[in-house]
């Protein structure tokens, strides 16, 4: 846990040189646009630790699986997020002296990224081995109004140094990443330019095949006045830069303004990067950088109205949402079907690949309330598309008929994750799936849906689950063997709680939703049935015997679901009896000694319980959670929300809070010590799950919304802004009662405390507390 973050709550701000936390802070200070992303490093050169991390959208490499015994149905590859050209690099020599931040006393400094406005600012004065003493200034972003695009301000100052100073802006796409094996290198170049203002290079990557084509474009000007620039062109291999002399007189300030551009060949041939590139540049070169500045803050700010949460009373807890809220909305925009959220987003590239199970659980509810509809839409087409790699994956198991098994993380619907207890056997993905489906629809009331695609995903995912259990003789029930459940401490389990709940409710909602289309498009469940050739009796028939007859683990005794098989043979040793010392303990035991253990890693049994709260009964809800809360170590960034929510329905209102900390300052407080990796991005959805859901107990049942708002004792308000079915609503929680403010022009009849309430067009109401 660090603490050096300034509290602010527009603002994250680092005052002060730590190198030793570099790599922290460049994870926390990212930029993205959803198309392309940055990691805070140094535009200048940084020989101190650093990460370096530029990062373009479903850019890809497939490093071959590497395994010390194959097994069969492994996959072939799995998926690195790669470290693409550096578009933000200006290098500095003052004299014959490089400006390398490492190298010189640093007598201020200061990052701050401006979450509001959206942009990054850096300043710091250092002092040269030499003596050379030089203030420098810089803002830069990655626009979301041309989202193909970045700029930099840069602005050195000399102050007891006139004569010659040398400004290098370049583009440098000779970079690794830091877990390639034997320093590989996943980029060729096909083609490099460069001019008096500027240049481009174009990489080719290895094996995919996706070409990207990173330029830049600048302008010079000394003492505020702009200067021709006479540039030195220098080019070598994936490399081109340009490098300005220019004599400076003490005090005086120098400036470049970058403007750099990242086209991908996923967007345009690649015969046509090089002309797009340029025209691209052209455009955003004549806008000019305040204006582009201007354009990225009211973009921002129109996201801010339908996104943000107010939280009165408590800084620290508003710097930590809206950081959230921030970072979610710079990884993923839904305007591309192509795209995913990855668990780092464009903060680093550990866990390779951009889609895991995290995106349908935990961050479909963010994007449902906080976005277009389309966004989400986007998100479920996503999988849609990739129905026939996820049936060819089951396939490769010895699943039939149009069995579908989506990966566990994969870029372009291909299985790349490597883990045999995690690739065969963490088959819940599946389930998710399917329940975002649900969410949506319910959600969204976009039936449509289900007959053009959900229909026939939610089969081909019942298809596998109908294959997937097995009759037991013995029990004279269903069971589901071999398994990892979301509680990744656990392998080879048999008859997960989880898995076999969500794999029953797949079953019976694609049965659901078949009799809907059925009903509803007749045409098109005929046509869909002739396409997947569905035997309706006869499938039907199975998913409903396996429904009837399902095994579920149960205690009579302690009247809870048992997490799987066995879990009560464990040493029942809670988590508040093992020392400090000895967590986390994925970083202090063994794999042998925790699989052993009875410590659960994440929301289980209680990520079912609050998919399906509606399925129990309140007394049931709390027996499990007093059950799996003490012995849930939340080492999954993943699990507090979960926990939250729950926690809040019940009412213990303490706890809730005390989760929701826990997520919504996991990163600016390097809480689980491994920010400098990359953020948890997609755990970043859960903390607003956790306030929207938890404390504000939000659900939608029967087409309806309805809150069950608490206010944490800590805070004087909280406010968030919900959409909802074409309106726009603001749910303001104080001391004085439960605020709703419709913002459109239609009528809505929302729940609050159980009671139905008519919330007028553009107008407000007040529920007492
Ligand atoms: C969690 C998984 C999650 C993955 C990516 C793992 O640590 O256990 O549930 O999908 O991280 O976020």
């Amino acid at each position: 846990m660090k603490d050096y973050i300034q509290v602010d709550e527009w603002r994250i701000i680092e005052e002060g040189f730590r190198p030793e936390y570099n790599t922290i802070s460049e994870s926390i200070f990212s930029l993205g646009n959803g198309r392309m992303g940055q990691r805070a490093n140094f535009e200048e050169v940084y020989s101190g630790e650093t990460l370096q991390g530029n990062y373009v959208a479903g850019v890809y490499y497939p490093d071959k699986t590497r395994v010390g015994w194959w097994k069969n149905g492994y996959p072939e590859y799995f998926a690195k997020v790669i470290n693409a050209a550096n578009w933000i690099g200006i290098d500095i020599t003052l004299g014959a002296e490089q400006l390398d931040l490492a190298k010189c006393e640093v007598i201020a400094f200061r990052r701050e990224l401006n979450m509001k406005d959206g942009y990054l600012k850096r300043s710091f004065r250092a002092k040269t081995a030499k003596g050379i003493e030089v203030e420098v200034d810089t803002t830069r972003f990655c626009s979301i109004v041309d989202d193909e695009t970045g700029a930099i301000r840069y602005t050195i100052t000399p102050f007891n140094y006139s004569g010659p100073i040398t400004i290098s802006p370049f583009v440098d796409g000779d970079v690794a990443n830091k877990d390639s094996n034997y320093d590989e290198k996943f980029w060729d170049e096909v083609t490099r330019e460069s001019w008096n203002n500027g240049g481009y290079i174009q990489l080719r990557t290895k094996k995919t095949g996706f070409e990207v084509a990173t330029g830049q474009r600048f302008t010079v000007s000394q003492n505020n006045l702009p200067v021709e620039v006479d540039a030195k062109k220098i080019e070598k291999d994936k490399y081109v830069a340009s490098a300005i002399t220019l004599e400076v007189v003490a005090g005086q300030p120098v400036s470049v303004i970058k403007y750099a551009a990242n086209i991908s060949s996923q967007n345009y041939p690649a015969a046509a990067l090089a002309e797009v590139l340029k025209t691209t540049l052209k455009v955003i070169s004549e806008k000019g950088f305040e204006k582009m500045l201007a354009e990225q803050a009211a973009a921002w700010g129109k996201k801010w109205q339908h996104n943000d949460i107010i939280i009165e009373g408590d800084a620290s807890a508003q710097q930590g949402i809206r950081f959230n809220i921030f970072q979610l909305n710079q990884t993923y925009t839904g305007e591309d079907d192509r795209l995913n959220i990855g668990p780092k987003g464009f903060t680093g590239e550990k866990y390779g690949g951009s889609t895991y199970w995290d995106t349908e659980a935990y961050c479909v509810p963010f994007y449902l309330a906080t976005a277009d509809q389309k966004v989400t839409r986007n998100l479920l087409l996503y999988r849609y598309k990739q129905l026939g790699k996820a049936i060819d994956n089951a396939k490769l198991l010895g699943f039939r008929n149009g069995a579908a098994l989506y990966p566990m993380v994969t870029m372009d619907g291909t299985e790349c994750h490597n883990e045999w207890e995690i690739t065969f056997e963490e088959i819940h993905r599946n389930g998710a799936i399917a329940h975002a489906i649900y969410d949506y629809v319910r959600y969204t009331g976009d039936e449509k849906y289900l007959a053009d695609y959900g229909l026939e995903v939610l089969i081909a995912i019942a298809r596998f689950w109908s294959q997937r259990v097995n009759w037991s003789d013995d029990r004279r029930q269903y069971v589901m063997l071999g398994v990892t459940g979301p509680n990744e401490y656990e392998n080879n389990v048999n008859n997960n709680w989880y898995t076999n709940t969500i794999a029953c409710w797949c079953m019976q909602y694609a049965m659901d939703v078949a009799a809907k289309v059925q009903n509803q498009e007749p045409a098109k469940y005929k046509a869909l049935g002739d396409k997947i050739g569905l035997n309706e009796r006869v499938e039907f028939n199975r998913f409903r015997d396996i429904i009837e007859k399902m095994y579920f683990p149960y205690d009579e005794k302690l009247g809870v679901f048992l997490q799987q098989d066995g879990y009560l043979d464990k040493e029942q040793i809670l988590v508040k009896d093992l020392p400090a010392s000895e967590r986390p303990i994925n970083q202090k035991w063994s794999w042998d000694r925790i699989l052993r253990s009875c410590y659960i890693k994440q929301a289980d049994v209680l990520q079912g319980i609050y998919f399906f709260e509606d399925k129990y009964d309140i007394d049931t809800i709390r027996r499990n959670y007093d059950f799996y809360e003490p012995r849930t170590v939340h080492e999954s960034s993943l699990s507090p929300c979960v926990h939250a929510v729950i926690a809040a329905k019940l009412g213990d209102e303490a706890r809730a809070y005390e989760f929701y900390l826990r997520t919504s300052r996991l990163d600016l407080d390097d809480y689980n010590n491994d920010t400098e990796d990359g953020c948890h991005i997609t755990s970043m959805a859960g903390t607003w799950m956790a306030v929207v859901q938890g404390f504000g107990g939000m659900r939608v049942r029967d087409g309806k919304l309805s809150f069950n708002p608490f206010l944490p004792a800590k805070w004087k308000s909280f406010s968030f802004h919900i959409g909802f079915r074409g309106t726009l609503l603001n749910i303001r929680v104080g001391k004085e009662g439960v605020q709703i403010k419709n913002l459109s022009g239609n009528e809505l009849t929302v729940t609050i405390y159980g009671k139905d309430q008519i919330v007028k067009a553009n107008n407000e109401l007040l529920v007492e507390a």
